[in-house]
């Protein structure tokens, strides 16, 4: 029975010197749309008093719109809230809810 090798073959790559610079694109120079005129009647409503503050729903957002200060949640930036309620699938604690697009909420739920 033929031997097999103990390792497979390592690529002939290029050093990294040797690779073409690709491009950078910096936080200020992205493009942010509003993905907020992607909701079809419905967005997220943070319920304050029962938020643990353990950030999973900023953690998972797809759209950064869940709004912080430090670790503390104070709410959603409809802006960008597309609500695809991916935050309120993570909650451990049940403090999102969705409402209709038309209830009247304060931009962020500690805020006063
Ligand atoms: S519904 Fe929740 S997870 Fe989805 S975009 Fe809005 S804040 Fe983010
Ligand atoms: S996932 Fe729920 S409990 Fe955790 S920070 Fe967000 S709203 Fe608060």
């Amino acid at each position: 029975m033929p031997s097999m090798p103990l390792k497979p073959p390592v690529p002939d790559l290029p050093r990294y010197r040797d690779l073409i610079p690709g491009a950078t694109v910096v936080s200020q120079d992205a493009v942010q749309p509003h993905t907020g005129g992607w909701r079809l009647g419905r967005k997220p409503q943070l319920e304050a008093s029962r938020c643990v503050n353990c950030l999973l729903c900023w953690l998972y957002c797809p759209d950064c719109a869940v709004a912080v200060r430090g670790t503390v949640v104070l709410g959603f930036d409809y802006d960008f809230c597309k609500g695809c309620e991916l935050c309120v699938a993570v909650c451990p604690t049940g403090a999102i809810s969705m409402v209709d697009e038309g209830k009247q909420l304060p931009a962020c739920g500690r805020v006063g």
